[in-house]
Formats: structure tokens, C-alpha cells, sequence
């Protein structure tokens, strides 16, 4: 275990000069490559015909021609950041060519060529952590903000990347080292059997700490689905009209819908976004007695996703339905902790478009009436979904944890403050308090970076694209 990654230690990553395509692979109107470190701007000026870059004011954008030679590679802009005002906190330039995978490999093969080496993973959104312009937090946040693909999930990443509760975590952690230190402090003076540190006020503090943290560890579970999408089952009796709700759910023709009872016999899985929410809809095969073995493993499998769902939608035909029928099924299907809301469709082939009376369903359940063919009530089914998921949950400016990573190193820490109260409480000796109060600081310092190995820095950024 290490502190802060010592910056004078590895010179493959201090004093080389990397380079990768920031932008896509492929044709595109316009590739941007990235130059980032000591050499940068000499390296990008060795091949650029234009303005002597070295002599150009931070944050400039410059027309010119990369040159091979004799050769013009492309008509390029480069735009120049100097040390410390960049990204990566290092020099930086960023050419723009056209969009050509030729001219895009051979300006960086160019650029090898002058000195550059070409960048791993992740690696200048690396040098921007281990160069302080980003804790880990938010260089994990950069990944995530890469990889949102709804509303949500975004404006999550964002928060992360502002600091989200990793400002917060600092400040705690802050306190609690002034604790740390005061006890340590004690440890000098144990003949004389004194107390530096409050053991009132170290218990309050402890006590917000970990009311902080339990709410952080709690908002992992909307967090997850947020970033990750709300995993929803659609699940029924054949013919109940789950494909024909999940094409209106979708508003496109995606599942095939038939007549004959049980085609749905894999499962199909659909996105649906709803309010900037993802919500992944597993439409599964029909729920009842099987009388075939694919059908056996149909519902075996259907029982399955129901319980490694965060939502169940149980779709049935009002009209051929008795009550007894979907207490039956209800009964089959409800699984702890997850919530259920039972949809009565066609309602179209009821005369007044009510349900009679009848259908007793327990109290968690919240019931709907539809018409998945007329396109009856869809609206309300998506209000009624999204608020079964983040009702209450969302309000637009909360932290969420997201990453699998913190939520591990926040059970840690919560452990561990545990200990340091039970050490309050029933007093233990200050050397024995001071491990306790040490190891919450140190899965702390997990989160933000304070304290990392090499190992966790290199998952972390191994899993970014290159050219991040
Ligand atoms: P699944 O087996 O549960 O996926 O059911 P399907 O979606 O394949 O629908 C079975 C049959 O019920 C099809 O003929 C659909 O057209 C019909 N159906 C589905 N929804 C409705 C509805 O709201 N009203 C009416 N009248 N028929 C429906």
C-alpha cells in the first residue's frame, strides 16, 4: 500500500510524451490527436508548418500543415495548452486533421517517430489524477460520463466529476485525522494516562460520519440503476399480451406478437427511457403449468430474472382472468424486494372498460388497467413504473454512488467506525482506538485516491478507451 503515487518515480509515465486519437476510430469529418506531456509542443512543432508553436500563449488554436518531409500530411489545427493549465496538467497539444484513418495514422506514427510514444488506456486522464488536476472519484467519473447513455446517468457522472461526495468525504476525513493524531499523541504520554482527544466529541463526530456514509451506501441501489438501467421483467400467462405491452411500451414493432400461446419462448430484452431513466425490459416466456420441457425451462427461467430484477410487471387479460387466477399467479411470482404492479390488460374488450370487481391483490401490489393493443393507459403504466423505481428517490441534486468500488470501500469504512464507537463505548486502549479510527481513514482515502496501489490504479484505468 502506498501513498499518492510518488510523481518523481516512474519516468515512463513523468517524462514521456504520449500520444493517441481523442476521437473515434473510423472515417469522421474531423480526428482530434492528443500530444501530452514535457515534449508536446516541440514534438508537434517539428512537424508543423505554420507559427512556431513553442511560441504561442496557452489555449491558442493555429492553422497550419503537418509535414513529412517534403510531404503534406493534412491541413491541421493545433490547438496548444501549456503546463499546468490543461487536462493532464502537463503540455498539451491537441491537432485536428481530417477525418481519415490514413492521415490520422501517419500523423501519430510521425509523431512516434519525433519522440512520442503512444498512450495506454486511459493514461492522460492517469497523469491528470496522478498530476492533482482530478481525485479518483472523478477520474472514474470521466469514464462514467463517457459511457452515460440517458439523461440520469449523466447528470450523475456530472456530479461526480464536480466533486460530488468526495468533497464532502474530504472534509470528514480531515476531522477525523485531527482525531487520529490526538490520539497518537496519547500513545507518547501512556504512563501519564491522559486524554487529548474528547471521547465525546470523537463519538459525535463518528456518529455524522457514519450517518453520511450510510445514506451514501444506501443511494448505491438507484445509483446502480441509474447508471446501469432498472432491470424490469414483464412476466404473465400466455397470451396475456406481454409482447403487444412491450411494443406499445417501446412504440415499435420489436417482439413478435401471435396467436399461439407460448412463442414468446426466449427472452427478449428492450431498453425503454423513461423521464432520462433506463429501464431494461426482459419480456419473458408465458407463466403456467409447462406441459413440455422448453416450456418447463421457459418458467424456470422466468422465475430466475424475477428475482435478479429491481421491478416486475405482471401483465394479464382482464376479460379471461379470474380473480383466483392472478392470486394464483401473484403468489408464484412474488419474490422479497421486488415491487410488483400488476397490469390488466384489454381492458378494451370490457364493456365499460372497468374491471368488475374481484381482483384481491395483496397491498404492495399496485394494480393498472391497459389496453396494450388500443394503446390504452401507456402513459399512466410509465408513470406508474418510473415512480415505482425513483419515486421519492430523485430529486435532482443528491449524491449517488455508482461505482461498485466505492460502495466496497464505504462498507469498510462503516465497519470499522463501528468498531471505533464500540471502542468508545466500552473503552478500549488508545493504541487499539487509533487502529480502528486508521483503517476507516484509509478505505476513506480509497475513494479519492488519497491512498492507492498500483494495482487499483491500474484496474481503474485499464478499463478506459485509449486516447482518454
Ligand atoms: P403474450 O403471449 O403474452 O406475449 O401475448 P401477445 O402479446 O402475443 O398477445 C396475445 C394476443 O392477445 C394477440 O392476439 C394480441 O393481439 C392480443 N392482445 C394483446 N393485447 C391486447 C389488448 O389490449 N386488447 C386486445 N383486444 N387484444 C390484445
Amino acid at each position: 500500500m502506498s501513498q499518492i503515487p510518488d510523481l518523481n518515480k516512474p519516468a515512463s509515465t513523468k517524462e514521456e510524451t504520449i500520444v493517441a486519437l481523442a476521437t473515434p476510430n473510423g472515417t469522421g469529418a474531423i480526428g482530434i490527436i492528443r500530444l501530452s506531456g514535457p515534449d508536446a509542443i516541440a514534438i508537434a512543432n517539428s512537424v508543423f508548418k505554420g507559427k512556431d508553436l513553442t511560441q504561442q500563449a496557452s489555449h491558442t488554436i493555429h492553422f497550419g500543415n503537418i509535414v513529412d518531409g517534403e510531404v503534406v500530411l493534412d491541413e491541421v489545427l493545433a490547438s496548444v495548452f501549456i503546463a499546468p493549465k490543461s487536462y493532464t496538467r502537463e503540455n498539451v497539444v491537441e491537432i485536428s486533421c481530417h477525418g481519415s484513418a490514413y492521415i490520422i495514422e501517419s500523423i501519430i506514427k510521425l509523431f512516434i517517430r519525433q519522440g512520442a510514444r503512444g498512450a495506454k488506456p486511459g493514461e492522460f486522464t492517469l497523469r491528470a489524477f496522478i498530476n492533482g488536476q482530478l481525485d479518483l472519484s472523478q477520474a472514474e467519473a470521466v469514464a462514467d460520463l463517457i459511457a452515460s447513455n440517458s439523461k440520469a446517468s449523466q447528470q450523475v457522472a456530472m456530479q461526480q466529476l464536480r466533486g460530488g461526495y468526495s468533497n464532502q468525504l474530504k472534509q470528514l476525513r480531515d476531522q477525523l485525522v485531527t482525531f487520529a493524531s490526538l490520539i497518537e499523541l496519547e500513545l507518547d504520554f501512556s504512563e501519564e494516562d491522559v486524554e487529548f482527544a474528547n471521547r465525546g466529541q470523537l463519538k459525535q463526530l463518528v456518529v455524522d460520519i457514519s450517518k453520511m456514509i450510510n445514506q451514501l451506501i444506501q443511494s448505491f441501489e438507484l445509483g446502480n440503476a441509474i447508471k446501469h438501467g432498472v432491470n424490469t421483467v414483464i412476466a404473465g400467462r400466455p397470451n396475456a399480451g406481454k409482447s403487444t405491452l412491450l411494443n406499445a411500451l417501446l412504440n415499435e414493432d420489436r417482439a413478435i406478437v401471435s396467436h399461439i400461446a407460448g412463442t414468446t419462448r426466449d427472452t427478449i430484452e428492450e431498453i425503454l427511457n423513461i423521464n432520462g431513466i433506463n429501464f431494461r425490459l426482459v419480456d419473458t416466456a408465458g407463466l403456467r403449468e409447462a406441459t413440455d420441457t422448453i416450456e418447463a425451462i421457459g418458467v424456470q427461467k422466468t422465475l430466475e430474472k424475477i428475482s435478479q430484477s429491481a421491478l416486475l410487471l405482471y401483465v394479464f387479460d382482464a376479460e379471461a382472468m379470474t380473480g383466483a387466477d392472478v392470486a394464483l399467479d401473484l403468489e408464484n411470482l412474488l419474490h422479497p424486494g421486488v415491487p410488483v404492479v400488476a397490469v390488466a390488460n384489454k381492458i378494451d374488450l370490457l364493456s365499460d372498460g372497468k374491471l368488475a370487481a374481484g381482483f384481491n391483490l395483496p397491498a404492495e401490489v399496485e394494480l393498472i388497467t391497459v389496453s396494450a393493443r388500443e394503446k390504452q393507459h401507456i402513459d399512466q403504466l410509465k408513470q406508474v413504473i418510473y415512480n415505482s423505481a425513483v419515486q421519492g428517490k430523485l430529486t435532482g441534486n443528491e449524491t449517488l454512488v455508482t461505482n461498485i468500488r466505492h460502495l466496497e470501500a464505504l462498507q469498510k469504512t462503516e465497519q470499522a467506525l463501528v468498531r471505533v464507537l464500540n471502542g468508545i463505548d466500552n473503552p478500549i486502549t488508545s493504541d487499539f482506538l487509533a487502529m480502528d479510527i486508521k483503517q476507516a481513514l484509509h478505505y476513506l482515502g480509497e475513494i479519492t485516491g488519497s491512498v492507492t496501489t498500483d494495482d487499483l490504479l491500474d484496474n481503474i484505468f485499464s478499463k478506459f478507451c485509449i486516447g482518454k
